[in-house]
Formats: C-alpha cells, sequence, structure tokens
C-alpha cells in the first residue's frame, strides 16, 4: 500500500490530494492542517473579505465532501518526523506513518521587527483567522496605518480605502511593490493610490509603534502617524523549520529538484516552502499558480509518471478598481516597453533581457496577459523590435 502523507491543506496541498486522485492514486491520502477552518483561498483575504462588512464567509477551496476521498486532520500540527522509521508526530501526539511525504507547509508573515510590534491593534494578514479579526477591528477603526507597500499591503489600502477609512502607507524602499514590479509598473500604482486618497510614503521606514490615550502611533524618520489599527505586510519567511529540524536540506525554503524532490527521495515539496529550479536560477515563488501547477506536476510523478517542473509563472493582483496581472519573471535592470497608454489606465509594460522578452505586466488589460503567458509559453525569442512592430501582444502571436 502507498500511504501518501500531505502536510499543509493551502492551496499547494489541496490541489495535490485532487490531482492525486485523478491521476488514480487509490491508496491512503492524508492531509494535516494546523490551520481549523475547512481548507480555504488565501488571495480574496486582502481584497472582497477586507471590502466586505460583518461575518464574511471565506471561499472553500473544494467543497466539504471532497474530504471524503481524502483524510483531512484538521486543527494539528505536525511537529516531527522521524525519516528511518516514516513516522510523523503530530502536536496532540498521534503518530502517523507514510510511504511518500509533501511537505505544503507554506509561509509565515515576517514579523515586524521594530518596537511595537507585538501590540494590539497590530496585525498581519495570512489566514483566515487575521483577516476576520481585521474585519472586527475595521468596523470600529477610522485611521489606518499600512506597514509595507507590498501586493498585500497595497490590496488591504486599498480595500480599507473603499470602505472609506484614512489610509497612509509607510515603505521603506524607495517604490511600492519594489520587490517584483517595474519601475514604471510601480510610479502607476503609486499614482493611482494617491488619486485614490490614499497616502503611500515610500523611503520611509517604521522606527516603533506606541500605544497612546487614544489609540496607536506609528513613528517613522520623518513623521508620526495615528491609527486605530496598524496592518503590516513585510514579505514572509517559508515555513522550513520541520523540513530542516529532520534533517532535509534547506535554504530560503526546502530545497528541491526539478522533480521536486527533496534530499530525501520519500520526500517532496511544493508551493511557497519550495525552493526549486528553475531557468537555471534557484526560486521559491508564492502564488496560486505556482502551488497549484507544482501541485499537479508532482501527482503526475508520484503516480509513476515522472515530471519536471518548468511551468511558465504568473500572477495577478486586485489593487482596488485596478487589475494587474504579470506573466514570467523579471528582475531589476530589465528593460521596459510601455504598450499602449497608461493614463487611460489600460496598458501593459514589456520587460526585455539582453534583447528578448522576459515578462509582461498587464494593468487592465487581461487580453496582452493571455498572449503574453502563451508567447512566453511557447518559449519563442521576442524581441523589442517584434514586439514594437505589431499592433498588439495579441497579433504577434497569430505571425
Ligand atoms: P499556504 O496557502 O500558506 O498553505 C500552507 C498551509 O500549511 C497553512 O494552512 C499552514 O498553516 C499549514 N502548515 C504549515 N506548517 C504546518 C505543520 N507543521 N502542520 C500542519 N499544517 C501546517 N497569490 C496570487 O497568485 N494572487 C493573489 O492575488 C494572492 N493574494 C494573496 C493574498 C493574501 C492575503 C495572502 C496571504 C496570499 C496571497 N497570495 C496570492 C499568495 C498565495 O495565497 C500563496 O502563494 C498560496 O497560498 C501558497 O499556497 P501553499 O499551499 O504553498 O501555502
Amino acid at each position: 500500500e502507498d500511504r501518501i502523507v500531505i502536510i499543509g491543506a493551502g492551496h499547494a496541498g489541496v490541489q495535490l490530494a485532487a490531482s492525486l486522485r485523478e491521476a488514480g492514486h487509490r491508496g491512503p491520502l492524508t492531509l494535516i492542517s494546523q490551520e481549523s477552518a475547512l481548507p480555504y483561498q488565501r488571495p480574496p483575504l486582502s481584497k472582497d473579505f477586507v471590502a466586505a462588512y460583518a461575518d464574511a464567509e471565506p471561499l472553500a477551496l473544494r467543497p466539504e465532501d471532497f474530504y471524503r476521498g481524502v483524510d483531512l486532520v484538521s486543527g494539528a500540527r505536525a511537529e516531527s518526523i522521524d525519516r528511518a522509521a516514516r513516522v510523523i508526530r503530530l502536536d496532540d501526539g498521534t503518530l502517523l506513518g507514510y510511504d511518500r511525504l509533501v511537505f505544503a507547509t507554506g509561509a509565515r508573515n515576517r514579523p515586524l521587527p521594530c518596537e511595537g510590534g507585538e501590540l494590539q491593534g497590530v496585525l498581519g494578514l495570512r489566514t483566515l483567522q487575521d483577516a476576520q479579526s481585521l474585519q472586527r477591528r475595521l468596523n470600529e477603526a477610522r485611521r489606518v496605518v499600512v506597514i509595507g507597500a507590498g501586493f498585500i499591503g497595497l490590496e488591504f489600502a486599498a480595500a480599507a480605502r473603499a470602505r472609506g477609512l484614512e489610509v497612509t502607507v509607510l515603505e521603506f524602499a524607495q517604490r511600492p511593490l519594489g520587490r517584483a514590479a517595474s519601475e514604471p509598473l510601480s510610479s502607476w500604482f503609486l499614482q493611482a493610490h494617491s488619486d485614490n486618497g490614499i497616502d503611500l510614503r515610500c523611503g520611509e521606514g517604521v522606527r516603533r509603534i506606541r500605544q497612546t490615550g487614544s489609540g496607536l502611533e506609528v513613528d517613522s524618520a520623518a513623521g508620526s502617524y495615528p491609527a486605530d489599527l496598524v496592518v503590516y505586510g513585510i514579505g514572509v519567511q517559508p515555513n522550513s523549520d520541520l523540513a530542516e529540524d529532520c534533517g532535509l536540506a534547506c535554504e530560503n525554503g526546502i530545497l528541491v529538484d526539478e522533480a521536486l524532490q527533496t534530499s530525501d527521495p520519500r520526500i517532496f515539496a511544493i508551493g511557497d516552502c519550495a525552493s526549486f529550479p528553475l531557468a537555471g536560477k534557484r526560486v521559491r515563488l508564492e502564488s496560486v499558480q505556482n502551488a497549484n501547477d507544482q501541485a499537479r506536476t508532482l501527482a503526475h510523478t508520484l503516480t509513476g509518471v515522472p515530471q519536471a517542473y518548468a511551468e511558465l509563472p504568473w500572477f495577478w493582483s486586485a489593487q482596488g478598481e485596478h487589475r494587474l496581472q504579470i506573466a514570467g519573471l523579471s528582475t531589476t535592470g530589465d528593460e521596459p516597453v510601455i504598450l499602449g497608454a497608461p493614463q487611460t489606465g489600460k496598458f501593459s509594460i514589456a520587460l526585455f533581457r539582453e534583447g528578448m522578452l522576459v515578462a509582461v505586466e498587464s494593468v487592465n488589460k487581461p487580453a496582452d496577459h493571455i498572449a503574453a503567458r502563451k508567447l512566453l509559453g511557447s518559449g519563442a525569442p521576442v524581441t523589442a523590435a517584434m514586439v514594437q512592430a505589431s499592433a498588439s501582444l495579441k497579433d504577434l502571436l497569430r505571425n
């Protein structure tokens, strides 16, 4: 009998369970989740869920009856692994044996490194529980300070603004979305959020948060900002401690090869917790696409049809009324070419490295995004001259 155990029932873990059953795995299949809610989708937590008022329901990843065919152990944390005996110990002392084990443990928020990070009313946003506490506090709050202008910080800021709150965003770096977006895209979003009434300040690291008589006060080098609620989104760290403790190779995530296998041939890792080789580099991606596609690929391998993971990364973010979609992976130094007119609010930015297209960022231009995924996914070389000579990315696809 082939017992497969998956630790973590987020996007990656649940997709893997579904894909394993579809691919014909008939043996025992266990999903261990340290959260007690029915496994749910994370992206809405910083978008529609914030914008909704009382008691919004999370969106389930799969309906409840899906778990009839999968053994879901909820509210249980995998605490240690004995690789020689192939046994997992849960926090309530239960022992679970496995033939093959998959880490789909995701990531957790980096804690705020400044004084006051632990005060009441200072919250991160990763889990349903976080989102529910935030939602309760949003009903009473008037002024919100967001620390970090990454995707989650800005999505939350826009959703809070839509509820009519006063929103200040403090970002340590010189531009918003600096880790994942090109410079022109950052500038456009800085303007869009400012036009929407969000006070977005870059180059302002937070020094400390203080409790005052009426609420909180956030101090940066440049000023002090009063708040009823402080939300931070300053990045995540992979949940790789358990893997490290049982001796698996880890470095910014659990190290896997192109088959998503760790340094132990019976153990695999997928999703936010996995560091994998892609186009000659080692990457760890934090996206639903990556979690789902790695799960699908691994399901083939685990059911006897080995596959290497090589899917094109893509990502989306909804910031207020603007939908951003990114195909491919860009890095600083890539050459941007603007397609369309940014002032209309619908445009794309094509990014080139050594003259070749590597990524496309699209704002409110879903057709460009779809074409970019096809173009980049085909592996055919696309130069800046080719893009500039054609009417649209879709047009280029036809030729
Ligand atoms: P997770 O979804 O984090 O699931 C891992 C699970 O494992 C968690 O439930 C965790 O508690 C559990 N776990 C960890 N350790 C243990 C243990 N020892 N025992 C038992 N259980 C354990 N991506 C996009 O592409 N687009 C978006 O718009 C977008 N928006 C987002 C908004 C928010 C607020 C957040 C937090 C993330 C967003 N993401 C978005 C990122 C996306 O949600 C993640 O990339 C995705 O959830 C990764 O899936 P995962 O299964 O690897 O990890």
